[in-house]
């Protein structure tokens, strides 16, 4: 299991790294949060878990968080923060990260919380889904591709498009309801639009028939949409 920890305080970021070698992990120890993120950016699905500080020179633990999540990567995070401040924390875990730990704290409870993360690693998730010539890649957030004869055509998406395509390009072939869409355009609290999943529908369809392949999504009458590869 490799570990990206991200410290920028010598005497902790080395003794960090020394127990945490000492329990089998391998540890990529970085002290910058710049150069965390060039780590991250590049191979984040190397890693099982992202130990990252909050206060850290370039970015901080928070921004490599957001960036993270701005790019759809669900890589676990533990943040090492020395605020205890309730609003502190709701900050953090807004920001996208899974758990905290207030420092200082002892050695039994990082690896506790480590372990219970690991558990939730997403290392086994591809890095991209490819139905027929459509590719779908989670390295670059907000964009698919169509392999068109050897040319790749980028068919820019937001996010709802984004969502809503990964869940049909998971579920090809598979006739799938309004119903079952609606709940990947939207929040469960928030309030949905009526027509959201058909007029989503029609622009993805406009955006695909850019690439020629408007085909890809077939509408099943009275029940739903399908994407075929
Ligand atoms: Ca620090």
């Amino acid at each position: 299991m490799r570990i990206l920890l991200v410290e920028d305080e010598p005497d902790l970021g080395a003794l960090l790294q020394r127990t945490l070698s000492r329990e089998k992990y391998l540890v990529d120890w970085v002290q910058d949060g710049l150069v965390a993120w060039d780590y991250l950016e590049q191979q984040w699905a190397e890693y099982s878990v992202a130990v990252l500080d909050w206060l850290l020179p370039g970015l901080s633990g928070i921004e490599l968080c957001q960036r993270l999540r701005q790019k759809r990567c669900a890589l676990p995070v533990l943040m090492l923060t020395a605020k205890d401040q309730r609003s502190d924390l709701v900050l953090g875990l807004d920001a996208g990260a899974d758990d905290y730990l207030v420092k200082p704290f002892v050695k039994t409870e990082l690896l506790a919380r480590l372990r219970a993360l690991q558990r939730r690693s997403p290392s086994f998730q591809p890095q991209h889904i490819q139905i027929g010539r459509l590719v779908l890649d989670y390295a670059i957030s907000g964009i698919a591709t169509m392999n068109n004869s050897g040319q790749r055509q980028s068919i820019p998406l937001t996010a709802s498009e984004f969502r809503l395509l990964e869940y049909m390009m998971k579920h090809p072939n598979q006739t799938l309801s309004r119903d079952q869409l609606l709940t990947q355009l939207w929040e469960t609290d928030a309030e949905p639009i009526s027509n959201v999943v058909s007029a989503r529908i029609r622009l993805l369809r406009r955006k695909l028939a850019d690439c020629g392949c408007a085909a890809m999504i077939e509408t099943v009458h009275g029940f739903g949409y399908r994407l075929v590869g």
